[in-house]
């Protein structure tokens, strides 16, 4: 089969054995894999977790075969899911921190840039779902960052803020606009890609301004840029008594210098989150079989696999949200 592979190099299509399902495992056809801010970071600067090797981690499909064992998927199935799920039993598991399981790596699904894809036996047990027939496979893979993002939304204190800036204007932040407007917050966005901007505004209804022109306070600042210049200028933003949400996380080695006088006679919280829970991941299929029409806007547009580096050249270039790569 052909699968896309993560190299120092860049990406390169390999042509490779299919993979076989083991106990309580399944492999899928993959009908859609999406592109997404993770997998540029990867490709553009390494990232901690994403290393060389097979790659895409979004993904829907259809059931092709099936180890022992496993219950509820038959072949023929469509489904899709989140890339990861817990073990259950490492000691974070054990005091529900379920995103921090110390084997996510082991039960993890990589490499959906390619025909087939194996599914590992505990994330078919807890985070793969059946797809209904209405949601279409190019919008069912934003489960996974939208689980991220429901996973954000249980740290932060919805209840004692109103007005939200959000920093960035990728498809995160998109995701955090139409949920926190729907739950009545005034939300601005701010960013460098005035068109991308424009587009979140007019689809999530919220307000935009470009980056330099920011002014006044906030009671939540959202950080999705995972760059430390525009976290620095967000902190300064936070009214007093407000927060700063770290939402993506830096390059491996980039550091913040913080102003703690400033930080702690403001009272100043600063927080963040990381990855999914089962939770979250059931609160982001809900939303999406609820709102996916909500969310099509940030498929920008499909390619093959074949050409999968000019999905993420616009990207790099700041042109679209997400990109579908179809494999049909
Ligand atoms: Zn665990």
């Amino acid at each position: 089969m052909r699968a896309v592979y993560l190299t120092n190099r860049g990406l390169e299509i390999r042509e490779v054995e299919e993979p076989k399902p083991g106990y309580g495992e399944l492999v899928i056809r993959v009908k859609v894999a999406l592109t997404d801010g993770t997998d540029l970071k990867a490709l553009l600067r390494g990232h901690p977790i994403l290393r060389e090797g097979p790659f895409g981690h979004e993904y829907s499909g259809i059931v092709y075969s099936l180890g022992e064992g496993v219950e509820g998927f038959g072949v023929g199935d469509e489904v899709f899911g989140v890339n990861t799920a817990p073990c259950f039993k490492c000691e974070n598991c054990m005091r529900g921190k379920f995103n921090l399981c110390e084997n996510l790596k082991k039960n993890m699904v990589i490499g959906s840039y390619a025909e087939y894809l194996l599914i590992p036996q505990q994330v078919v047990k807890i985070n793969l779902f059946k797809k209904p027939p209405e949601l279409p496979f190019h919008i069912a893979p934003i489960i996974e960052p939208l689980s991220c993002v429901f996973h954000a939304l249980e740290k932060l204190p919805i209840d004692d803020v109103d007005s939200v800036l959000i920093l960035g204007s990728g498809s995160i932040s998109a995701m955090f606009s139409i949920i926190l407007s729907k739950l009545g917050k005034d939300v601005l966005v701010s960013g460098r890609n005035e068109e991308k901007m424009k587009t979140i505004s007019e689809n999530a209804g919220v307000k935009w301004v470009k980056f330099e022109n920011l002014g006044k306070g906030f009671d939540l600042v959202i950080d999705t840029t995972a760059n430390s210049d525009v976290v620095k200028t967000g902190l300064n933003l936070v009214n007093k008594g407000g927060y700063l949400f770290l939402f993506a996380g830096f390059k491996e080695g980039e550091r913040i210098f913080l102003d703690q006088p400033f930080i702690h006679y403001n009272e100043i919280q600063i927080l963040t989150s990381f990855h999914h829970t089962p939770i979250s991941v059931r609160k982001a299929y809900n939303f999406l079989l609820q709102n996916f029409r909500k969310l099509e806007f940030l498929i920008s547009g499909f390619y093959r696999l074949e050409d999968i580096n000019l999905a993420f050249e616009n990207m790099a270039k700041g042109k679209g949200f997400k990109y579908a790569i179809t494999l049909d």
